[in-house]
């Protein structure tokens, strides 16, 4: 990785300097927290830096989803480091399981299969069930039913700098969809049909993909093959109907059909990209390049400190790891 020659830090061309939203105006929007109860103090630490940096301004409800129910310490100290409302639901166990079809043996067998190829977290059942829930479900969760705007929020994650300003109310005033800070390339052996069974379901459906789209943003230069780019969805900032739409909801049953969640291991970091760049153009996907963030080895922070950050730009993944980054580069290359 020394070998490789930095590349200047991304910054993209929608991103000045100054943004400004009007103080008063709020979007219906909430935090959301997949997690374990075991999973509480990466949660309370994950809290205290968006309260710290964002929220304790803003007031935003916390939304905790689990398919097993909260306990009690999870929320009495969750709910004691925010003023904020927070809510806590219940997963359907049918989101939370094999769909129908597909059996127990099945499952293993891929699991074995995967195991024994070295792909990264698939003999761990829950974690495909974690990819598929937020692939295909946690946007119909009825605790959400009220809001339109979603920040995704994961345990022991770093927020590094004040954000003076609404991020939802950002993106509902210029109509963005889905909003990312981190780009980076998904591991191949995770999702080896994932790319032919999303072209095939734009094969059969031409009528609902959009003129304008994102394809050139994950496809090579001749726009057959996925190059593996996808936002890193433990941070998200999107909005909820974009999800809830009927174009993602039969792109969801597709792949779905396919098995891929069980059979491969398919993340829903590539799957919420592959949608976004069928459904969505340049104007509907927003870098948060002014939002400093890390979650485990990759970090994003601003080049331009507009607000006091308490991170290292050159920390900042396309610095630190260019074989990974190599995304943000293609990302503001397309941008322009
Ligand atoms: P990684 O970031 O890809 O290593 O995956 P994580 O283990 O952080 O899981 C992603 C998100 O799903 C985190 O918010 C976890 O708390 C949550 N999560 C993962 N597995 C489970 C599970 O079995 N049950 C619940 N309720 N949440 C989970
Ligand atoms: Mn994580």
């Amino acid at each position: 990785l020394q070998t490789e020659t930095p590349q200047p830090i991304a910054i993209s061309k929608n991103s000045s300097l100054a943004v400004h939203t009007d103080p008063a105006k709020r979007a219906k929007a909430a935090i959301v927290v997949l997690a374990r109860n075991t999973d509480l103090d990466g949660v309370v630490r994950s809290m205290q830096r968006m309260e710290a940096r964002f929220n304790k301004r803003f007031q935003y409800p916390y939304v905790f989803l689990n398919e097993v129910t909260f306990d009690e310490d999870f929320r009495a100290a969750t709910s004691e480091v925010t003023q904020a409302r927070t809510m806590y639901g219940l997963i359907p166990q049918d989101q939370w399981s094999l769909p129908d079809w597909l059996s127990e043996a099945e499952f293993q067998q891929a699991k074995d299969r995967m195991r024994d190829a070295g792909v990264l977290y698939a003999d761990k059942s829950s974690y495909h069930y974690m990819c598929r829930f937020y692939s295909g479900f946690f946007h119909l969760h009825p605790l959400l039913s009220e809001f339109d705007y979603y920040w995704r929020m994961e345990p022991d994650v770093h927020y590094y700098c004040d954000l003076d300003y609404d991020p939802f109310v950002f993106m509902e005033e210029r109509g963005i969809q889905y909003g990312f800070v981190i780009t980076v390339l998904e591991l191949k052996s995770t999702i080896p049909t994932l790319w032919n069974t999303t072209r095939a379901f734009m094969a059969e459906n031409p009528a609902i993909l959009p003129q304008e789209n994102l394809l050139d943003f994950v496809t090579a230069d001749a726009g057959s093959d996925y190059n593996l780019c996808h936002f890193w969805s433990n941070f998200e900032i999107g909005n909820l109907n974009f999800l809830r739409s009927k174009q993602y909801a039969a792109y969801f049953k597709h792949l779905d059909q396919a098995n891929g969640f069980f059979m491969e291991r398919w993340g829903d970091a590539p799957v919420h990209s592959l949608a976004a760049a069928m459904f969505l153009n340049k104007s509907q996907v927003h870098h948060f390049s002014d939002i400093g963030y890390r979650h485990n080895s990759f970090t994003h922070c601003p080049a331009r400190m507009r607000t006091n950050c308490a991170c290292d730009a050159m920390q900042s993944v396309q610095f630190h790891t260019p074989s990974f980054g190599i995304c943000h580069k293609r990302w503001s290359d397309f941008m322009e």
